[in-house]
């Protein structure tokens, strides 16, 4: 797999996550994430090597393991630099904290330490500032799109926008019916940030390369809105976070046979109760040992 050039200099290696590539002197390479494991990590270096240069920099978008998981590689075959958003640099530093935080912060057990869950451990060497900072005389915009994770960023470099995930493609969506998310509220914010940004190219987290994100942010926001409103009318009746989990799975069809699908779905499901309480539509009371939800 090579480097496919968007611009000049900046490029990206296409794969399950899409690696993006900035030539930022003659043999110096900059990488926007690296990919999920080791495997990912070795072909990021040797599409740089082929490039006749080797890379000086990470830019991490995000702290989930499939885009920072071949950091520690990239770093161990290169020295490379590793820049990280504030709050997600602290999983990328300790993975541990991925499990820990889909399993209610405790010690996850080990159908949750799984390669797409537990990271090897990056460095980080900078954190990134917000709006723009320079990374081996390359100029690089900051655009916050938290909610996905505590402070997904996306990034900007000569009218190509690094999205990370903040709109998932189709068939990913047609695929796990309700994405995972950490807070709906900046989520929705975020997407608006994203459908502001004018670019001659988007490159995704996931999914193919394109000239707008304008459709697949609306699917992302209608699905969003979606859940939000089956989640408030199934809490017509008093229940519990778990009963109204699995309602709504349920209603979705979701694929979640396992703990890992479980688990990223649980806090996902806490996420849009905390939305929705902040917006007031429901309440909450502690009853019988458990949380109950309802519709106010
Ligand atoms: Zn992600």
């Amino acid at each position: 797999m090579s480097v496919e050039f968007l611009t000049e200099r900046v490029g990206y290696l296409p794969g399950a996550v899409n690696v993006g590539v900035i030539r930022a002197g003659q043999d110096r390479f900059i990488l926007i994430d690296t990919g999920l494991n080791d495997t990912s990590g070795k072909k990021a270096v040797k599409a740089v090597q082929e490039l006749g240069g080797t890379v000086t920099s990470i830019v991490t978008t995000h702290a989930h393991a499939d885009h920072f998981g071949a950091n520690a590689t990239v770093v161990k075959r290169t020295g490379a630099r590793v820049y990280a958003p504030s709050v997600d640099e602290a999983v990328i530093r300790y993975p541990i904290l991925q499990p820990s935080l889909l399993y209610a912060g405790a010690d996850p057990p080990a159908m949750l330490r799984g390669r797409f869950l537990l990271a090897d451990p990056s460095p980080v060497d900078e954190i990134i500032p917000p709006d723009r900072f320079h990374v081996d005389g390359v100029e690089i915009e900051v655009i916050s799109l938290a909610g996905h994770s505590p402070n997904q960023l996306g990034f900007r470099i000569d009218g190509v926008f690094f999205s990370a995930d903040i709109a998932l493609p189709e068939s990913v969506l047609e695929k796990y019916r309700i994405p995972y998310l950490y807070a709906v509220g900046d989520h929705l914010r975020s997407i608006e940030t994203a459908s502001g940004i004018e670019a001659d190219w988007v490159v995704p987290g996931h999914g193919a390369v394109s000239e707008s994100l304008v459709t697949v942010l609306d699917l992302n926001r209608r699905l969003v809105l979606e859940v939000a409103g089956r989640l408030q009318e199934f809490a017509a009746t008093p229940s519990t976070a778990n009963d109204l989990m699995a309602r709504v799975l349920q209603s979705y069809d979701a694929p979640v046979a396992d703990h890992p699908a479980y688990f990223l779905l649980h806090p996902t499901i806490y996420a849009f109760l905390s939305y929705l309480h902040t917006q007031g539509a429901v309440e909450s009371a502690v009853e019988g040992y458990q949380t109950i939800w309802w519709r106010t």
